[in-house]
């Protein structure tokens, strides 16, 4: 695993590997009890999920504050803290077993996050988190319309959401109206891989949230804006 990470992950240093491969000792063993991923090979796991987890670190400075919304066993936010751990991280999830999991990870790897267990439907309305970050990440949650609804209320006006994609030439064109209601631009940023097409969705929020959204939960998935 380490020499695989050193080959695949630029500019990795020892450290930074050492915790690669204590939260993939990690995986492979909850996932025995827990359902955490299909992906279990290292090959897979150190390219599907870490190296690509790692798209939106060019784009996050020290102390950016990011929630990572439907965080699962912690993609994309883990990686990114493992690459940079000065990073103001919160990691929001609805199931529950899956963030004991993510603090038995921060614990093993000597990491800081915070850790929420929420709808984000409702973390967005919260007034502790609306409109508090610099950026949200996401990866394999929602189609865009749904994903923007959930994520673009905890921005900050001028905050950026990176939306983890593969091929979006279809479904670019289906967040327009979301994009328009959310008061928001994006661009599509394609991201080099040798596992299929994959691209970095960045939408920019350019002024508040209207206080209707996000919409109580599950209907964001039920009717998309
Ligand atoms: N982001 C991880 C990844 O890339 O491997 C996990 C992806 S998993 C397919 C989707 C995760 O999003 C699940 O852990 C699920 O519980 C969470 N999720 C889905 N909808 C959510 C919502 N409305 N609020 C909070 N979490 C949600």
């Amino acid at each position: 695993m380490r020499e695989l990470l050193q080959s695949i992950i630029p500019n990795l240093g020892d450290e930074a590997c050492d915790k690669f491969v204590a939260y993939y000792e990690l995986l492979i063993d909850w996932n025995t009890r827990m359902n955490l991923t299909a992906i279990t090979e290292p090959t897979d796991v150190a390219k599907k999920h870490f190296y690509d987890s790692l798209a939106a670190l060019p784009y996050l400075s020290d102390g950016t504050r990011i929630a990572d919304v439907g965080t699962g066993a912690g993609f994309p936010a883990i990686p990114l803290l493992i690459m940079n751990p000065r990073l103001k991280i919160t990691l929001v999830d609805s199931l529950q077993k899956r963030l004991t999991f993510l603090e038995e990870v921060l614990k093993t790897l000597g990491l800081s996050a915070e850790i929420v267990h929420a709808r984000a439907e409702d973390f967005g309305r919260d007034p502790n988190y609306r409109a508090k970050f610099d950026a949200t990440v996401s990866r394999a949650v929602a189609s865009l319309p749904v994903l923007l609804e959930l994520t673009v209320p905890l921005l900050k006006v001028g905050g950026k959401a990176y939306c983890y994609k593969g091929d979006v030439s279809e479904e670019l064109p289906t967040a327009k109206n979301a994009l328009h209601l959310l008061h928001c631009t994006a661009e599509a940023v394609p991201v080099e891989s040798d596992y299929g097409a994959r691209t970095l969705v960045i939408c920019t929020k350019n002024a508040p949230t209207p206080s209707t959204y996000p919409r109580k939960a599950g209907l964001p998935s039920k009717k998309p804006l």
